[in-house]
């Protein structure tokens, strides 16, 4: 190498350029972008310089160039077009021991300037020794098309994070973590201008780290995706598998729906990490496609992952796309049922979902059918039938005008189940032709379900004993115990 390469720290350091020309007006910018503090000595300057002696923001000498002019430098310039003065500023800078650049001149130089792809804080630097400016910056042009523009903020995002990582994880899994996040989906997601995917996809990979270099964790080669129903709220509605599996968890990914007091059963050391949905955009919002790379993710790093959904994964869950995308990927899947929130309401609500005489079949739709012509409403309003709609909350009016345009009876049952099985649980109950305004009235939200049917007229327990909330009374501890 003619010239070692070298980033230089020029920071409130002085610089000097002695030229006040155009080309001096592009060596100040550069050296005002460095941080570097710069005076130009020259009789005259050219308009750019004026602007910004006026701006404050560089100090002008009028004077003929003396060699004093350098003193205290750390850098020197010369760009006077006037051979005598560039080898005068040549030869005071070298006296000086100051670096010293005369442009178009490298006999004269101790330095000279590369050409530059600036995504700051990364900055990539192409020279050829002065034999061929021409070349490097057809060199430049080329590195300049292949990286992405969002590059500096990819670098930023790193640097950000150092600390954490620092703090997080040991020296030895660090490069690890740096090079997937550098390779995979985080990067991705910055250079994408995805703040919170990245964000997240940051902590899911800082989380690996720790989890598989901690020795404790018991991780085996071959990780595995536990797919949970969480059941309707209600602890005490989890399955006996689901909190065994949420024992053995490493990391739980979960919704929404599903509250702390189901969050508390899984292992006390075992990550949680909120993967819910928000209704309309907002930070919080875990697109599918992330969940899905996360769960593959964890699982291939040999982690137990327990995937916990409200009610139950194969109800209006998507938990069905989730066991595809494990099977595609040939991780190892095992699917928990959970008590649909369906269930739960009618339970918690006193509703029996089938009654001999009063209803022979139940059928759980989606309330984001409310406006869908091609549901077969006809079917749904028929007499003898218990019909729950699931998201149904901001689509009463047209749930409910759509089913009594298909011939359902105004006098037909109806209820309203908010927060069922938790203690916020309320019911409402009216004919089918009253509910939705009652609903409105009450400020029912969701999560809640409507249940339409004879069914929902039917007298609750005297005591309601099943409407009662649930006692918050023992601990996540005194409940695990005998299992
Ligand atoms: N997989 C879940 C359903 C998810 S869809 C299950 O099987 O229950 C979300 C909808 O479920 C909500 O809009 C609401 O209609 C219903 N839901 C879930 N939990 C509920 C609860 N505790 N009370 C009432 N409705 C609930």
């Amino acid at each position: 190498m003619d010239y070692l390469p070298v980033f230089l720290k020029l920071r409130a350091a002085r610089a000097v350029i002695v030229g006040g020309g155009r080309i001096a007006a592009r060596k100040a910018d550069l050296l005002l972008a460095a941080g570097a503090r710069v005076t130009v000595a020259a009789p005259r300057l050219h308009e750019d310089l004026q602007s910004r002696v006026a701006a404050g923001e560089l100090v002008h000498l009028a004077q003929a160039f003396v060699p004093a002019h350098l003193d205290g430098a750390a850098l020197a310039i010369a760009a006077t077009g006037i051979r005598a003065v560039n080898t005068a500023v040549s030869q005071a800078a070298r006296e000086r021991g100051v670096p010293v650049n005369v442009v178009d001149d490298a006999s004269l130089s101790t330095f000279i300037f590369p050409a530059i792809i600036d995504r700051s804080p990364v900055v990539v630097a192409v020279g050829s020794a002065g034999q061929a400016p021409v070349l490097a910056r057809w060199v430049r042009e080329q590195i300049e098309a292949i990286l992405p523009s969002s590059l500096g903020a990819l670098a930023r995002f790193m640097g950000e994070r150092r600390a954490t990582v620092q703090r997080a994880i040991g020296a030895a899994a660090r490069r690890a973590l740096w090079e997937r996040i550098v390779r995979g989906r985080t990067a991705a997601h910055v250079l994408a201008g995805e703040e919170s995917r990245a964000q997240r996809a940051f902590e899911a990979e800082l989380l690996i780290s720790q989890l598989t270099t901690s020795a404790a964790t018991g991780a085996s080669a071959l990780g595995e995706v536990y797919l949970i129903g969480a059941g309707p709220g209600d602890p005490d509605l989890l399955t006996l598998r689901a909190l065994q599996l949420l024992q053995q968890a490493d990391v739980v990914l979960y919704d929404r729906l599903v509250p702390a007091a189901v969050l508390e059963r899984a292992r006390r050391e075992a990550r949680r990490i909120f993967v819910g949905k928000a209704r309309g955009p907002s930070p919080e919002h875990t697109p599918q496609e992330d969940i899905h790379e996360m769960m593959i993710r964890f699982a291939r790093q040999g982690l137990k992952v327990a995937r916990l959904k409200g009610g139950d994964p194969f109800v209006f869950g998507r938990g069905g796309e989730e066991m595809e995308a494990l099977a595609r990927h040939g991780i190892p899947c095992r699917v928990v049922p959970g008590i649909t929130a369906a269930l739960g309401a009618a339970a918690a609500a006193g509703i029996p979902l089938t009654q001999r005489g009063l209803s022979q079949s139940v059928t759980f739709v989606t309330g984001h059918v409310a406006e869908d012509e091609r549901l077969d409403w006809r079917a749904l309003a028929g007499a003898g039938q218990t019909v729950v709609f699931y998201m149904g909350v901001g689509r009463l009016e047209p749930i409910v005008a759509r089913l009594r345009a298909a011939g359902a009876r105004d006098t037909l049952g109806a209820a309203l189940i908010e927060r069922a099985t938790l203690p916020e649980q309320r019911v409402l109950r009216a004919t089918l032709a009253q509910i939705a305004a009652l609903g409105s009235r009450a400020g029912i939200s969701p999560p809640a379900l409507l249940i339409v049917g004879d069914v929902a007229g039917v007298a609750p327990a005297a005591d309601a004993a099943a409407m009662r909330p649930p006692a918050p009374a023992e601990t996540a501890a005194d409940l695990m115990q005998p299992i």
